[in-house]
C-alpha cells in the first residue's frame, strides 16, 4: 500500500496488432478482458500508444477526448466503434510536470493502440484516460528516461499502459505466411532479456543484430514497452499474457509488471 493507502499500481505492455481485436472474439480481446478484471481498479489510465508521435513532448489534456480511427480498409463496424471514457485534465497536468517541456494537448483524442485494448479491459469507459505522445526528438534511451520520470504515478493510482508490438514489420506481413525464424528469434531474444532485466540490451536494440533490424523497422511500436520496462522496481514480477506471431511478423507479446 501506498502512503495514501492506495495499492500501488501494476504496468502494462500490450501488443495491440490489428485494430479488428477491439471486435472480433479472440485470445487477445480475451487475454485483455481477463487483465481488466484481474487489475486494482486505476483512477485513471496514461496510455503510450505506438499511434501517436509528437515532435516533443505531449499529453492529451481534453475532458471529452474523441475516439480517433486512424486505420484504413476495414470494416464499417469498426468504424462506427466509440470509446467515450472522459479525458483528465489534472492527470495531463500532473505528467506534465513530471515530464519537462510537455505541451498540453487539445487537438488529439484516443487513437485505437488506446481505445482497441482499453475497450475490452474496461468496456463501460467510465476510467479518465490520457495519452502521453512519443516525441520524435528522443532516442530510444530518451524514451526510457521519460518513463522513468512517470513513476510517482504508480503510487497515484494511474495504470501506466504501453500499446505497441514488440516485432512489428507490416512491409513483410501476410496472414498467409508461416512464421518467419527472424521474428521468431527476436520474439524470444526479447522475452528472455525482459526476464533477465537486461534492459540496456532493450533499450540498445540495435545491438541485436539482423532480427533486430527486420523486427524493428520503424521504433514507434517498439518503444511504448520500454515506458512499461522503465517502470519495474525491485519487487516487481514480470507475467507475459500473450505470446504468439500473427501475420508472420506481428508479435503480440504482452506482460504485466507487478508485486507478486
Ligand atoms: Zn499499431
Amino acid at each position: 500500500m501506498t502512503p495514501e493507502g492506495l495499492t500501488r499500481m501494476p504496468v502494462l505492455f500490450v501488443g495491440h496488432g490489428s485494430p479488428m481485436n477491439a471486435v472480433e472474439d479472440n485470445e487477445f480481446s480475451r487475454a485483455w478482458t481477463g487483465i481488466g478484471k484481474k487489475l486494482p481498479r486505476p483512477k485513471a489510465i496514461l496510455c503510450i500508444s505506438a499511434h501517436w508521435e509528437t515532435e516533443g513532448a505531449g499529453v492529451t489534456a481534453m475532458e471529452r477526448p474523441r475516439t480517433i480511427h486512424d486505420f484504413y480498409g476495414f470494416p464499417p463496424e469498426l468504424f462506427a466503434q466509440e470509446y467515450p471514457a472522459p479525458g483528465s485534465p489534472r492527470l495531463a497536468r500532473r505528467v506534465a510536470a513530471l515530464v519537462p517541456g510537455a505541451r498540453l494537448d487539445t487537438e488529439w483524442g484516443l487513437d485505437h493502440g488506446t481505445w482497441s485494448v482499453l475497450k475490452r479491459m474496461y468496456p463501460k469507459a467510465d476510467i479518465p484516460v490520457v495519452q502521453l505522445g512519443l516525441d520524435r526528438f528522443l532516442d530510444p534511451e530518451g524514451h526510457y528516461r521519460v518513463g522513468a520520470r512517470l513513476a510517482p504515478l504508480r503510487e497515484e493510482g494511474v495504470l501506466v499502459l504501453g500499446s505497441g508490438n514488440i516485432v512489428h514489420n507490416l512491409m513483410l506481413a501476410d496472414p498467409s505466411a508461416a512464421l518467419y525464424d527472424w521474428a521468431v528469434k527476436f520474439d524470444e531474444r526479447v522475452g528472455r532479456l525482459i526476464e533477465a532485466q537486461d534492459t540496456d540490451a532493450l533499450v540498445h536494440y540495435d545491438g541485436l543484430g539482423e532480427p533486430a533490424r527486420l523486427a524493428i523497422p520503424t521504433n514507434e511500436h517498439y518503444l511504448p514497452m520500454l515506458y512499461a520496462l522503465a517502470l519495474r522496481t525491485d519487487g516487481d514480477r514480470v507475467r507475459f499474457f500473450a505470446e504468439r506471431i500473427v501475420f508472420g511478423s506481428v508479435s503480440m507479446r504482452s506482460f504485466i509488471i507487478g508485486p507478486g
